[in-house]
């Protein structure tokens, strides 16, 4: 984008007028940040039209979450305007940091969502023509505080300082039928900036509002009176992001909103090919659609429904459908897989629900063994397998992730159908997690390699004969990362760390697979060893810690105050102060993730064998130059045959030794021959640590007792564990472990979200 710092003050002093009736002068923070960002939103709407005008076959990414983070830095940055806006504010006396108070857009979870964000961004980087459907939250994800060591929850108001990176699209406004409530959904458009190429893509987010604003008239014509009531449950759709990762939640709410948005989505869609006079039974010609996990699988009865209602047959519809759809899966857990209660789909949804028979009936049909393929059994529908039946492809997230679909999970089906499954690992975007988060960094490589990297991320295989070269100034910036997140922790939790020390972080949501606990019991193993004498000259660590629990996850909640437990023991004892600190960063987000990856010196990746279907936080780390402390899980396996085994540090059960493992596991048995993880697990329920609560007790309990008592190994695995990161923390600062970090960072080309985007555009959406 071309930038005339003269016209762009104009530009912004014009909305400064009309918006806010106050000049550059009066201005206040968030009067500057909408006027500025409308004003580049004006200056880029020609190519935004033009995408939307061009008659390309699209491919719809449909998502419950979109985990954007904060828009205009990168918006800026993809339009090559970040550091023109940066001078030109400054030529009037404002800092474009100052941007930094904007909340995060967290209408998401976690990794699910923190993808479909980065995939948006490659796709638009490399002019595929991808475009985002999902829900216009009001609220995002909780924002999490701490109060005596335990989480505490508020509604994250997002959309506190406006959002002027959204239109609202009356004109495409649509109605979503319910059995009791029928609401209008609303679409709001975001601009998504390819990097420097002018091509704009789009994420629709649709919000719920009640249909009495919405033509009243003709509508009572049409529906009879319209309840007062509908008022009311009308918005609530789309009031909250539910805050539940990697877990089904059978609440009727949130089948709403998933049916909600593809409707809304679908009918949209069909609307406008219908308005170009073609056949609806050539729409994979135009379209396909990704389903991000089975949170928008009800797209594929309800374009059953749509296509049927158009004339079409069943089986024409079907095969439209066949040709459209696409799945990916996220997990493996159980607990996670959605399945919803057949009688309560068919009182909310009577005619989607007939689809769903039908597609249980046409599986029938095929002569397949009734026990191994259904959807529908025992009044329960199965939304993965409704997917993989009739999706063209199912893929899995990591090489590792596919083959436990292939060979476990969904074993029946790949069999059956093995043209269907392939996989696509996981990836990130270079732009926001390199280019605009470690600035010093970026600037060092585009010196050694030029900027070719920025869009093709292999080339930074280019470091490695400057890796020698390159050591003493990539320890300056990784310091320099350092210090600014220590001030930054200091000033929001309160806590002093040193850059001197080992930055050991692990950032994720909390989950007993993802072991946090392991982690945690390795810190009081480690201050047990010194305060004993028996640990000597221990490389000073500060361990850092960030996630959030879902508000109704028990034992993920004990885990969080245990850890803050820990480190109240340890940061108020003088006797370590020079050897560790540890600290639970609070309300963990992509903006804090953005300054956290940048200065770590350890990446904990530290998953159960087999449980993190890939993770992306460990592809962020390794893109700023940071060794995994890893299991061989998800797409820390990949990471290894990148970047070397020898140059990370890997530890635990394999997946093959997983299952032979638990049969005979007795976790009591490893505790009694490891007197100091005894004594790091008993702090849990012998007075060390404040519980008040119950819940430490619980977490102890969940470790040695029960039925399948630590089902996640963490004992199992903390020998070895101890063992690897001991042997870390002491290669710490010795020339071979900088070049290390080096050679990760060169050889992470394969986890750029740009190859991610090319892989599905080439094998599975067709673009
Ligand atoms: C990248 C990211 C995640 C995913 O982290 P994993 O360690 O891969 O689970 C979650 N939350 C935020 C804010 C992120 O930026």
């Amino acid at each position: 984008m071309q930038f005339d710092a003269k016209q762009f003050l104009a530009d912004v002093e014009r909305v400064l007028h009309a918006d806010y009736a106050c000049d550059l002068k009066s201005a206040g923070r968030r009067e500057l940040y909408n006027a500025v960002s409308k004003a580049v939103m004006e200056e880029t709407f020609d190519d935004w039209n033009r995408a939307r005008r061009s008659a390309r076959r699209r491919c719809g990414y449909f998502s419950a979450e979109f985990l954007m983070g904060r828009a205009i830095y990168s918006n800026l940055l993809n339009l090559g305007i970040l550091e023109d806006v940066g001078a030109a504010l400054k030529g009037v006396g404002e800092d474009i940091m100052q941007f930094e108070e904007v909340e995060d857009a967290a209408l998401g979870n976690g990794g699910l969502g923190r993808l479909a964000a980065c995939y948006l961004e490659s796709a638009a980087s490399r002019n595929i023509a991808l475009d985002g459907y999902g829900i216009r939250y009001r609220y995002g994800l909780f924002r999490q505080t701490f109060q005596d060591g335990f989480q505490h929850e508020e509604g994250d108001d997002w959309l506190k300082w406006g959002d002027p990176w959204s239109v609202r699209v009356d004109r495409d406004a649509v109605l979503v039928k319910f059995a009791d409530l029928t609401v209008r959904a609303v679409p709001y458009d975001m601009p998504i900036f390819g990097y420097r190429n002018g091509v704009v893509n789009t994420l629709r987010l649709w919000q719920a509002e009640p249909v009495q604003a919405f033509d009243f008239a003709s509508f009572n014509e049409m529906h009879g009176e319209v309840k007062a009531t509908e008022n009311f449950n009308a918005t609530k759709i789309t009031d909250v992001l539910y805050p539940n990762d990697n877990t089904m939640v059978g609440k009727i709410l949130r089948l709403r909103q998933q049916y909600f948005m593809v409707s809304a989505s679908l009918q949209d869609i069909i609307a406008k090919f219908k308005a170009t006079g073609k056949d609806l039974r050539t729409l994979p010609e135009k379209w396909c659609f990704q389903l991000n996990d089975t949170h928008p699988v009800i797209a594929i009865p309800e374009l059953l429904r749509l296509l049927q209602a158009e004339g079409l047959t069943f089986d024409e519809a079907f095969a439209v459908c066949a040709g459209c759809f696409n799945f990916t899966n996220h997990t493996i857990m159980a607990e996670a897989l959605e399945k919803w209660d057949a009688l309560a789909l068919s009182d909310l949804l009577p005619e989607v629900y007939e689809q769903i028979v039908a597609c249980q009936q046409r599986l029938q049909g095929e002569g397949l063994n009734p026990d191994q393929f259904y959807i529908v059994r025992d009044n329960v529908v199965h939304m993965a397998n409704l997917a993989i039946y009739v999706c063209a492809h199912v893929n899995g997230v990591a090489q590792i992730h596919t083959n436990i679909l292939k060979t476990q999970t969904f074993k029946n089906w790949y069999e059956q159908y093995p043209d269907k499954f392939v996989n696509i690992t996981n990836g990130i975007t270079p732009r926001r997690w390199l280019l605009l988060n470690n600035p010093e960094m970026a600037r060092l490589i585009d010196g050694k390699i030029g900027d070719g990297w920025h869009t093709k991320l292999p080339e930074l295989k280019k470091l490695l004969p400057h890796i020698g070269e390159m050591l003493p100034d990539f320890v300056r910036i990784k310091q320099q990362n350092k210090q600014n997140l220590a001030e930054y922790i200091a000033g929001h939790e309160g806590v002093q760390l040193s850059p001197d020390f080992i930055f050991d972080v692990q950032v994720k949501r909390l989950h007993e697979y993802k072991r946090q606990m392991l982690n945690a019991l390795s810190v009081l193993w480690y201050y047990f060893g010194i305060k004993d004498g028996e640990i000597k000259d221990f490389p000073p660590t500060a361990f850092i810690f960030g996630a959030k629990a879902a508000p109704g996850y028990y034992m993920a909640k004990a885990v969080i105050k245990f850890i803050n437990e820990v480190a109240k023991l340890v940061n108020s004892d003088p006797a370590v102060s020079d050897r560790m600190k540890v600290v639970f960063v609070q309300n963990y987000n992509v903006s804090y993730a953005e300054k956290i990856v940048c200065a770590a010196d350890i990446s904990e990746q530290i998953s159960l064998a087999g449980m993190e279907a890939s993770g992306t936080s460990n592809m962020k780390f390794m893109l700023n130059g940071t060794v995994t402390l890893g299991t061989m899980d998800g797409a820390n396996v990949e990471i290894c045959e990148e970047a070397g085994r020898e140059n990370n540090y890997i530890f635990g059960a394999t997946v093959e030794e997983v299952a032979a493992i638990k049969q005979y596991y007795c976790p009591r048995e490893i505790v009694e021959q490891n007197p100091r993880l005894k004594r790091a697990l008993e702090t849990l329920v012998d007075g060390t640590l404040s519980d008040g609560s119950g819940m430490l007790k619980k977490l102890y309990e969940s470790m040695t007792a029960g039925y399948e008592p630590d089902r996640y190994l963490v004992l199992y695995d903390f020998a070895d564990y101890i063992r690897v990161k001991t042997q870390l923390l002491y290669d710490y600062g010795t020339e071979e472990f900088n070049r290390k970090c080096l050679v990760n960072m060169a050889n992470v080309g394969k986890f750029s979200a740009d190859r991610s985007v090319s892989d599905y555009a080439k094998n599975i959406w067709k673009l």
